[in-house]
């Protein structure tokens, strides 16, 4: 069996972001040089997530519409996590938007749905974070 590792970093502009890593990914996978196995992809931080979705700027509009309904940025003060932080509502997003995804690689492919791309959600910017890709297989 093989197995391969790699960290990507991203550093959003902005507080909150969508990125589609897909490309990434599929870089990663053509490196680790993998046919058959699973893909894991999560990032390192636990205000940030790595889930699966339609690239559709609607879509990813309204995620974050609803997500600011559901843990909205502010005020601040409504969190008892808040205080040496302002990231309550990053942590929860994170929570309900995932942690990480497992992705089938099929004849070295992702082997997706017709839409399936993957993202990259920052919930807590403007700084450097990690993201771990690891693939099993042979
Ligand atoms: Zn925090």
């Amino acid at each position: 069996m093989k197995s391969y590792r790699k960290e990507l970093t991203f550093n959003t502009r902005t507080r909150r972001a969508f990125i589609n890593i897909t490309p990434e990914v599929k870089r990663c996978l053509a490196e680790s040089g993998i046919q058959e196995g699973l893909l894991l992809c999560n990032p390192m931080h636990i205000t940030a997530s790595v889930f699966i979705n339609d690239d559709e700027s609607g879509l990813l509009s309204d995620f974050e519409v609803f997500l600011e309904k559901l843990a909205p940025e502010k005020p601040y003060e409504q969190y008892r996590h808040n205080g040496y932080e302002d990231n309550a509502d990053a942590h929860l997003k994170r929570s309900v938007m995932g942690r990480e995804v497992v992705v089938a690689i099929t004849k070295g492919q992702l082997d997706f749905g017709t839409w399936e791309q993957i993202f990259y959600g920052e919930f807590d910017g403007k700084r450097p974070k990690r993201v771990l890709v690891k693939i099993i297989g042979e």
